[in-house]
């Protein structure tokens, strides 16, 4: 079995009196890898590793040019080792491999894309428009680093996140402590043996496994760090959003969500019933923008649940490495009890099931977390099945009579990820998105991303943005400079307030 260690300060060490957890596959219930537990007192170390590299070290100090050439070494080792990376995340996570491949993927074209914006972001002083004057003064703002990053990342996607957190941070000159989900974190210690082999300078890349309860408190209240980086649940983002407040530290945070999925009358069903089923059961449903909520139109509602429920019947689940899987099992064992504890409160809520609404136990699914796809009609939004996060693979059917009455249903939250709208007059759909408050919304598709484009959430589903230019911004201070160009004590009449001007013969 493979073992890993902690990566402090450009070193492999073991955490402080050596404790160590087996990291459990999904889909048997069997230690995959054994991985070191930090305690608070890493996490302090860690923290002042990351401290002296931005203080002292070189990283905040070198050109673009030379940050984006390890930033890219990186990406290139990653995307060597793609197929390696992509099954030890399906092995840890239950992602099928197929999902799994595509994050190894995406993974090495972000962290690549980071690499380039490295580049730009140093060299970036932006005149301010309208004050500056040749021969008077040059008014301008540049983007800084802002210092030490602490970034927290959840179980879903586990390679991305890790890339979604150390590529901004890396590209705009911070130093970083990065901590992986206590269930998946195989692929970020796997990422720390990778950035040792690159040669980042020691302690600009740190990365620790542990509980987020004990190291995640240090983490977000240490004075030495500058900045929280979180994705996970709103739970956990509005607590580390408290503990910052001590030290007014910057806080960008992903959490949960509860997307609508509107289906318009005239939507085009070779589309929409397969992109719906893929909105909320990718990944078993453990997305944070997956479409949980679905819409229909009152008089096409049960045939449109009719033609998904058959296709859902027939999905194959089973071992995630089997290529012909389509749906893996859920992360943990605990997760499960979570989601199942929510169907049993949708039946006593009143909802109808109309597929699925247990464990999937035949054959060798039986060893692991496996949950049949669920689909509950007849849900009403006041529901806590329709307000709250479920996270596994159960869709909420939601009818409306109206456009006005669906607009208002998918509001009703106090979620604002994701969003979809379905329906062949875009025009139409374009004005139904500009309702929804939300930070994403597709229009004939769902769960499609781009480093390019800012991702992140409106109301409690997070503050800032990740990705695009928005997202790199997250992790920089604006410095705004005058630089006088008159050189005369004559062009500068306001310190007469203070001090008298000195007579001269002249
Ligand atoms: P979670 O409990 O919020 O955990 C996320 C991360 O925070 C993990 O690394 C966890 O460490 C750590 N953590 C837990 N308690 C902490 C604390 N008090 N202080 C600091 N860190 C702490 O969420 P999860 O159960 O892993 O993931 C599922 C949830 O994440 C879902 O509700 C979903 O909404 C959300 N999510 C959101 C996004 C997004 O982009 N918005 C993406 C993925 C998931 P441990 O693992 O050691 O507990
Ligand atoms: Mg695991």
């Amino acid at each position: 079995m493979e073992t890993y260690r902690l990566y402090i300060d450009g070193h492999f060490v073991d955490a402080e009196g050596g404790r160590t957890k087996p990291s459990i596959n999904p889909f048997d219930g069997e230690a995959i890898a054994d991985i070191p537990v930090a305690s608070p007192g890493d996490a302090e170390k860690a923290i002042a590793a990351a401290r002296r590299a931005f203080d002292e070290g070189p990283w905040p100090g070198m050109s673009g040019e030379e940050r984006s050439a390890l930033i890219g070494a990186l990406a290139a080792r990653m995307k060597e080792r793609q197929k390696e990376l992509a099954a030890n995340e399906a092995r840890d996570s239950g992602g099928t491999i197929a999902k799994c491949g595509a994050d190894a993927y995406l993974a090495q074209r972000q962290m690549a894309w980071f690499g380039e914006m490295a580049k730009r972001y140093n060299a970036e002083a932006r005149e301010i428009e309208g004050m500056s004057r040749p021969g008077r003064s040059f008014n301008y703002t540049i983007r800084e680093p802002i210092g030490v990053c602490a970034s927290i990342i959840p179980w879903n996607f586990p390679l991305l996140m890790a890339v979604w957190k150390l590529g901004p941070a890396l590209a705009t000159g911070n130093t970083v402590v990065l901590k992986p989900a206590s269930d998946t974190p195989l692929n970020a210690l796997e990422l720390a043996r990778i950035v040792d082999e690159i040669g980042f300078p020691p302690g600009v890349i740190n990365i620790i496994a542990g509980p987020g309860g004990s190291i995640g408190e240090a983490m977000t209240t240490s004075p030495l760090v500058d900045k929280v980086a979180f994705t996970g649940s709103t739970e956990v983002g509005r607590d580390i959003m408290a503990k910052a407040a001590g030290t007014l530290k910057k806080v960008t945070l992903e959490c949960g969500g509860k997307s609508a999925n509107i289906v318009l009358h005239d939507a085009n069903w070779d589309i929409a019933v397969d992109g719906s089923i893929f909105a909320s059961f990718y990944h078993q449903g453990q997305v944070c923008e997956s479409g949980t909520r679905l819409l229909l139109p009152k008089d096409q509602h049960d045939e449109f649940v009719g033609q998904m429920v058959a296709k859902l019947e027939a999905l194959p689940m089973g071992d995630p490495l089997d290529p012909a899987t389509r749906l893996g099992p859920v992360v943990s064992e605990r997760h499960m009890a979570t989601v199942l504890d929510y169907i049993e409160l949708g039946k006593k809520e009143g909802a109808t099931l109309a597929c699925g609404g247990a464990r999937a136990t035949e054959g060798p699914l039986g060893k692991g977390y496996f949950i049949q796809p669920t689909v509950f009609t007849d849900v009403t939004n006041d529901m806590r099945i329709a307000q709250e996060e479920i996270f596994g693979p159960v869709l909420c059917v939601l009818r409306y009579d109206s456009e006005e009455e669906a607009v208002s249903i998918a509001n009703d939250s106090i979620f604002g990820l994701g969003g979809g709208v379905w329906s062949e007059d875009l025009d139409h759909a374009r004005e139904i998105a500009a309702r929804l408050r939300t930070g994403t919304v597709w229009i004939n598709d769902w769960h499609l991303l781009s480093e390019r484009m800012p991702f992140g959430g409106y109301k409690q589903s997070g503050i800032g943005r990740e990705f695009g230019e928005e997202g790199l911004n997250e992790y920089t201070e604006v410095k705004a400079l005058h630089v006088d160009d008159t050189r005369t004590r004559d062009n500068k009449p306001w310190y007469d307030m203070l001090v008298p001007r000195e007579k001269t013969d002249a």
